[in-house]
């Protein structure tokens, strides 16, 4: 069963009252009512008896219904306030709708205040409804804006991370001494770092027009290609080498690496691409290669000539004759001597190397260890030696290491001028320095050569298949002199002849 209506009556008269009761009974109206006159008894049902609908006669002696309904809307706004009254005008219960009562019925007209009454809970109904659903769609606003404020914090947070890490990721592609760039994962290059730019000189249109394949040198494109694809096929990462064109139109041999780039899930996000520049170790491992190359041919000569003159040696030595004999032992000799020197050079080059050259010092008369030098070259009559200038200069150095120096440069002059048959050697102070010179008649070397001439495995042109040697005494001699605080050099014209120098703290 549906509860009670329960109806608050402010009436003082009452035989009014009653009428009401009466015509609330006919309608049909399940109700319970509470009358009162007096305005604490009025505040106390409102609060006590907490009805759902309030009957105001419009003037009580001490009281009224304008008075009723303030304190009414104060508490309860939702509670409907009907005015019953008979004295009350039309234009007066206007007013009081429009200042918030809910409806008006004249003691005359009873009869209506049922569908009033129907027409006021129906309405006060749908307002606490609505009141209800404000309230709901109120709280559903308030949780939908946290929802959205926090989504904006996570976007925000989230596009600044990305920033971040984007920034992050270009200034390290900036950074590295290589040149990089992105590719997606079906090979589209994104972005190139400013190196990839100074490097081949390309500027963006140009690099996004024809990219690569423009600096990949053309014998290396079909195969960097093949290597390429090869590579973005297995997921793994790789590398391959190819020869990229410089801004100068200089190919470069580099190092391609392409590395996967995957989050967290192991899903292929992009590669990143790196080209390192190995043009100076192919070089170094072409001279290394070539070198390998002189040494053996170089080692190999002697240690022939040996063989053949121990092989002869041994046809013969039952019965040797003896001018043979000798002339084999010197060969033999000869040719050991030979290695050894080989052997020397490479021991001394690779000491030097490693800056483990070490030097004996003490105090010798230059000339002095010259002239001995003079005496260990073979000339066999053919180069005369002469020594000239200051025969009294004395210096602080390793005699054996100076020695080794001026037999260099005198077995070069034998070597590379050939036809100069006369040898100086001139001795002189300049400055604070000692200075010896050994000066041939020769061919002399073009001036671009000069400067590499003390480089280790250089071997100049023109010297080509015409001499042996493994471009190894002047790097040993420029060493040498380094460890003594001294300099070494050469003047050479060409067809003049040269003159190799060192000098020497006095
Ligand atoms: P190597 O004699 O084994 O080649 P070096 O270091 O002694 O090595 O000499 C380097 C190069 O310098 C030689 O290959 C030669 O071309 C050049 N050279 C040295 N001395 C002379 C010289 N007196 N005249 C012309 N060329 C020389």
């Amino acid at each position: 069963m549906a509860p009670k209506l329960k109806i608050l009556i402010l009436e003082d008269n009452e035989s009014d009252a009653d009428l009401l009761n009466r015509e609330l009974k006919k309608s049909g109206l399940s109700f319970t009512s509470e009358i009162v006159q007096t305005r604490i008894a009025f505040e106390q049902a409102l609060h006590g008896f907490n009805p759902d609908l309030i009957l105001s006669d419009y003037s009580l002696p001490s009281f009224d219904a304008v008075e009723a309904f303030r304190i009414k809307q104060n508490k309860h706004p939702h509670i409907p306030f009907i005015i019953v009254s008979g004295i009350i005008g039309e234009e007066n219960a206007v007013e009081l709708i429009k200042a918030g009562v809910t409806d008006y019925v004249s003691k005359n007209k009873l009869f209506t205040l049922s569908t009033k009454i129907d027409r006021a809970l129906n309405d006060a109904e749908i307002r606490k409804e609505k009141i209800l659903t404000d309230k709901k769609l109120k709280l559903l606003n308030q949780e939908l804006l946290e929802l959205n404020q926090e989504l904006e914090a996570r976007v925000v947070h989230r596009t600044k991370a990305l920033a971040e890490s984007e920034s992050r990721f270009r200034s390290m592609m900036e950074t590295i001494p290589q040149i990089a760039w992105t590719n997606r994962i079906n090979g589209k290059v994104v972005f190139y770092n400013q190196r990839w730019y100074n490097y081949t000189g390309l500027d963006n249109g140009q690099t996004q027009l024809r990219g690569f394949k423009t600096v990949v040198h053309p014998e290396d494109l079909k195969t960097g290609f093949k290597q390429f694809s090869s590579i973005l096929r297995t997921n793994d990462g790789g590398e391959f080498q190819i020869r990229v064109k410089r801004m100068d139109g200089l190919y470069m041999w580099h190092l391609i690496r392409l590395m996967p780039i995957t989050d967290q899930h192991g899903e292929m996000q992009l590669w990143v691409g790196t080209a390192t520049d190995i043009q100076e170790l192919k070089l170094l491992q072409q001279h290394k290669d070539d070198f390998i190359i002189i040494a053996s041919h170089e080692l190999k000569t002697p240690i022939t000539s040996l063989k053949a003159s121990l092989q002869f040696l041994d046809k013969i030595k039952d019965n040797p004759p003896t001018p043979i004999l000798s002339k084999l032992i010197g060969q033999a000799n000869k040719s050991l001597g030979k290695v050894n020197s080989l052997i020397e050079d490479l021991l001394n080059s690779s000491m030097a190397s490693q800056g483990q050259l070490h030097i004996n010092q003490k105090h010798f008369v230059l000339s002095e260890t010259i002239k001995e030098c003079c005496l260990d070259i073979q000339t066999e009559g053919m180069y005369t030696i002469k020594t000239e200038g200051d025969m009294q200069v004395e210096v602080y150095a390793d005699v054996i290491r100076i020695g080794q120096i001026v037999i260099n440069f005198l077995n070069n002059a034998i070597k590379y001028a050939p036809k100069s048959k006369e040898i100086r050697i001139s001795i002189e102070k300049v400055n604070d320095m000692a200075k010896v010179s050994v000066i041939d008649n020769g061919p002399g070397i073009p001036q671009e050569k000069l400067r590499y001439l003390f480089d280790r495995y250089y071997r100049a042109e023109n010297s080509g298949s015409q001499y042996t040697g493994l471009g190894l005494g002047l790097y040993i001699c420029a060493e040498i002199i380094k460890k003594h605080n001294g300099q070494i050099g050469v003047e050479s014209e060409l067809d003049k002849g040269s003159s190799f120098w060192f000098t020497l703290p006095l």
